[in-house]
């Protein structure tokens, strides 16, 4: 059985099913109703959203990514 979130488009503010999320990473979601491209954060009460581009670092995937990458050179 896997449970499912209620995730709001930052957008268009439509109400989309989304796969609960299994730990506190963010990620990104895509809105089945204008086809953008978001963030959504599991957080302890339920869950954050940003716009692409517009999360603190620490709550965006691609900008933990390089982070995570930078130390290498
Ligand atoms: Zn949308």
């Amino acid at each position: 059985m896997s449970k499912k979130i209620n995730v709001i488009c930052p957008y268009c503010e439509a109400s989309e099913e989304h796969p609960a999320p299994a730990d506190y990473a963010p990620r990104y979601l895509t809105c089945g109703t204008c086809g953008k491209r978001f963030i959504m954060e599991p957080t302890a009460s339920g869950h954050d959203v940003y716009r692409d581009g517009e999360a603190p670092c620490c709550s965006d995937p691609d900008c933990k990514a390089i982070e995570m990458g930078a130390g290498d050179d």
